[in-house]
């Protein structure tokens, strides 16, 4: 037997897997893979089999695998110091030049950065950060929170309820109480009787829909509006042309913060330092983890900006100390790989090359599957691609969930050693390689996806029970 198989049956009979069928995996009837080193964009299994790997882990690592010079620092701050918790004052000097970076580059109005561990963690950050603002200053009923529809915010018990997706709610008894979500901005997949709505149209659209939800709830109740810049997880769904400045028309009509969800946007993925910038968005509350130290070590952020800030500190003031705390709060492991990781994207232009290579990057996906009989859009921005796929592109219709074309097309890209993501709630392949991808990358990747998509439309043809 070979080592890998080896190692892959010990697995099935001790772990737990995220995301995983658990009864196919512990029985030996869904696939194992143990992956053993990476380097640039490439990983490498256990038998020495090589991947592309163009969703960069799960759009997280983003200066590519093998980064030496990320290891010695973490090994650096570990000699000197792994651990010692941020409670009462208490700091590290990773955190402090971490922080002073990640302000810098949030741009004014931003006050003060809290750390957790996970995207997840940090978004349950969000919701106490609203209701200890709205509880100091005297609207106990001000604690709604709106998510949308294929929103992706972690999968806790709070953060979980945030995710506007099936599969993290069923059988979970989510979402909580107090969390609505409202119209996705989904251009594509609008309604036949809005086929004529222009992207603008459809914006105001959403925004009209987001007015009435807030209105039917009452003003009074509605704390938060939740979103990421570019939906990610929901299908990697730029929005319609106008829709954040739609959308944030309304958050402060009725008096509700605004949190951007910049776990897959901040620090550079779709071309500058976070998606927010893109997209004209002034946001309360930032949310960081993923692109925040690559994933070298787990760190997450949320980010305060001054005017909730003043409302926490007035708290303190009248209540003590806050009762909100991890124990691995800016742990300086993690704030030691941050610090580096953010180094080599500012030297190394990572941001620029992200929309640089991610525009060539979007325009290779164009050609290549531009007028493809299964594919009725291609979408994306920066180094976030998507496919979606349909019988009928003309008419945007949808194949039958039965046929699993998503995962049937993102097994082909397997096969061709190519690594995209099948995403859920419809036949969707995601792409978010590295931001260090080069331009002859690009076109590997293509070509790769490119024959696998070619091959499921031809089983799709031959096979009469495919159809
Ligand atoms: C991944 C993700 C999260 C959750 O992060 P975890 O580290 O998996 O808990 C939250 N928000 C967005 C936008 C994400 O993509």
């Amino acid at each position: 037997m070979s080592l890998h198989k080896e190692l892959i049956d010990r697995d099935r009979k001790v772990t737990f897997h995220a995301s995983t069928h658990l009864r196919d995996f512990a029985h030996g009837d869904a696939p194992g893979r143990v992956i053993s080193g990476g380097k640039g964009i490439h990983i490498v299994d256990k038998d020495g089999r090589e991947f592309i790997d163009g969703f960069a882990g799960l759009y997280c690592v983003n200066i590519g695998y093998g980064r030496t010079e990320v290891a010695e620092a973490i090994y650096r701050q570990a000699l000197e110091l792994s651990y010692y918790h941020t409670y009462v004052g208490h700091s590290n000097e990773p955190q402090i030049q971490l922080s002073e970076k990640i302000l810098e580059l949030a741009g004014p109005g931003m006050s003060k950065v809290y750390y957790g561990m996970s995207g997840s963690d940090a978004n349950e950050t969000q919701l106490k950060i609203v209701r200890y603002y709205n509880n100091v200053l005297g609207r106990p009923e001000k604690k709604k929170v709106i998510s949308r529809m294929r929103g992706y915010h972690g999968s806790g018990i709070a953060s979980g309820s945030l995710t506007g997706l099936k599969a993290f709610h069923d059988h979970f008894d989510l979402p909580i109480e107090t969390i609505r979500h409202t119209e996705a901005p989904y251009y594509y997949h609008r309604s036949a009787e809005q086929a004529g709505m222009s992207e603008r149209e459809f914006s105001q659209y959403c925004a009209t829909k987001l007015e009435e939800m807030i209105l039917a709830e009452g003003p009074d109740t509605v704390a938060a509006f939740i979103g990421e810049p570019v939906l990610g997880t929901g299908g990697i769904v730029p929005p319609p042309e106008g829709y954040w400045e739609a959308i944030q028309a309304v958050l402060t009509k009725y008096d509700v913060l605004l949190i951007a969800d910049e776990v897959v946007c901040g620090f550079g993925r779709i071309g500058t330092d976070f998606g927010s910038h893109f997209y004209g968005i002034k946001p309360d509350l930032i949310t960081v983890a993923k692109g925040l130290t690559s994933a070298y070590q787990p760190l997450s952020g949320v980010i305060v900006g001054d005017r909730v800030w003043q409302v926490l500190e007035q708290g303190t003031g009248e209540f003590g100390p806050i009762g909100h705390g991890w124990t691995y709060s800016g742990h300086a492991l993690g704030c030691a790989a941050g610090l580096a990781n953010l180094e080599i994207i500012e030297r190394e232009g990572l941001t620029q090359n992200a929309a640089e290579t991610g525009g060539y990057l979007q325009q290779a996906m164009a050609q290549a599957f531009g007028d493809h009989p299964i594919v009725g859009n291609v979408r994306g921005v920066g180094m976030l691609a998507a496919l979606e796929f349909s019988p009928d592109p003309a008419k945007r219709t949808q194949f039958d969930p039965a046929l699993k074309v998503g995962p049937r097309i993102a097994a082909a890209a397997m096969d061709e050693n190519l690594i995209a993501r099948a995403m859920p709630q419809g036949d969707i392949l995601g792409f978010a390689p590295p931001l260090i991808t080069t331009r002859a990358e690009v076109d590997e990747i293509v070509a790769r996806a490119r024959r696998a998509v070619d091959r499921v439309l031809d089983e799709l043809a031959n096979n009469e029970d495919l159809k």
